[in-house]
């Protein structure tokens, strides 16, 4: 089934994010986490697609993997970066003989970070949209993109970054997942401006699990989000003992999911890090039942 179709049946979505490992270690991980996860019946489970694309191979084999050995639907993420159209014509057509009909369209960042200049390739593509274009264009694909509650990096302003969310859906885009945010107003405010351009796909928050303050440091500078001092407060009160840091972290997520989907959004989408159990235990402490 499609991410759209499974989104359509009504209930909260809820789904999980993944990179392809390295190596084999990482592969064996990759696996123990995907069948930790896999009792709780997600609505899809998604794989990145590695700086410029360095992990197409990778992508693709987990992905096609997932559909036929797992009871999980895929998501394929895919980027724009150093590829020619052909090429991403190429990766298109091997999900699709993979059996993997859900994928996430997006633009990818230049090797310097998401504020550095974009430089397409000659023979590419410079906007995401234009990537779901080309996806719907080559099959009947579910087509996912990415939001930003915190507006991406480079955006000139809220509503720019809002209208190019809504170009995004009028290109056929099926929904949206956002990046990590802690701030659920800032995801509110998001659902907002781009319904007032009379766009409604789902947009299903990010959620990134605190496990330890470096680590999410590291991956809200890679993002470019912002870790707020109230957050970034309640947990390094606990500096020194990492396991009452790690639980401290584990509540403030979970408070997050439960005043985002008391706010009605349509489900969360966890940054896994390959990992199951910060998952695992958000989704038990929610107070809304999803899924
Ligand atoms: P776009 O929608 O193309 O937007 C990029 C920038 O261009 C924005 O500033 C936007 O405002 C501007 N823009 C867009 N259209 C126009 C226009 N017509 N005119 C003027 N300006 C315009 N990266 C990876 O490398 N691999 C992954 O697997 C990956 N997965 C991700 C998953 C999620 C859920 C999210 C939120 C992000 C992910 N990223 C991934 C990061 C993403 O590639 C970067 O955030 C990238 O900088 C933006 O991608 P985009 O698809 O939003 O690009």
């Amino acid at each position: 089934s499609t991410v759209r179709e499974l989104i359509a049946a009504g209930e909260r979505s809820f789904s999980f994010e993944f990179f392809p490992p390295k190596d084999a270690e990482g592969e064996r991980q990759l696996w123990r986490t995907l069948r930790e996860l896999e009792p709780l019946n997600p609505t899809f489970v998604s794989v990145t697609y590695g700086a410029g694309g360095s992990t197409r191979d990778r992508t693709v084999g987990i992905t096609a993997q997932i559909a036929h050995d797992t009871s999980m639907t895929p998501l394929a993420h895919l980027t724009c970066v150093d590829h020619s159209v052909a090429t991403l014509r190429s990766v298109i057509g091997s999900y699709a003989g993979a059996g993997v009909r859900n994928v996430l369209a997006l633009r990818g960042d230049p090797a310097g970070g998401p504020r550095a200049p974009f430089e397409p390739h000659p023979e590419g593509l410079r906007y995401a949209v234009e990537l779901v274009e080309l996806t719907k264009s080559l099959g009947d694909f579910c087509v996912g993109v990415a939001a930003f509650p915190e507006l991406h990096p480079s955006a000139e302003s809220a509503d720019a970054d809002a209208r190019v969310l809504a170009a995004k859906a009028r290109a056929g885009a099926d929904f949206a997942i956002t990046q990590l945010f802690f701030r659920p107003d800032d995801y509110f405010r998001l659902v907002d401006r781009v319904s007032a351009l009379g766009v409604d796909i789902p947009i299903i928050p990010g959620i990134m699990p605190i496990t330890n303050l470096a680590q999410v440091t590291r991956m809200a500078e890679l993002s470019g989000a912002a870790l707020p001092d109230e957050v970034v407060e309640r947990v390094a009160r606990f500096e020194g003992d990492p396991a009452a840091v790690r639980a401290e972290g584990i509540r403030v997520a979970t408070e997050l999911c439960d005043t985002l989907l008391a706010g009605g959004a349509p489900g969360l989408h966890f940054y896994t890090l390959n990992r199951s159990k910060a998952t695992r235990e958000i989704f038990s402490g929610l107070r809304t039942a999803v899924g």
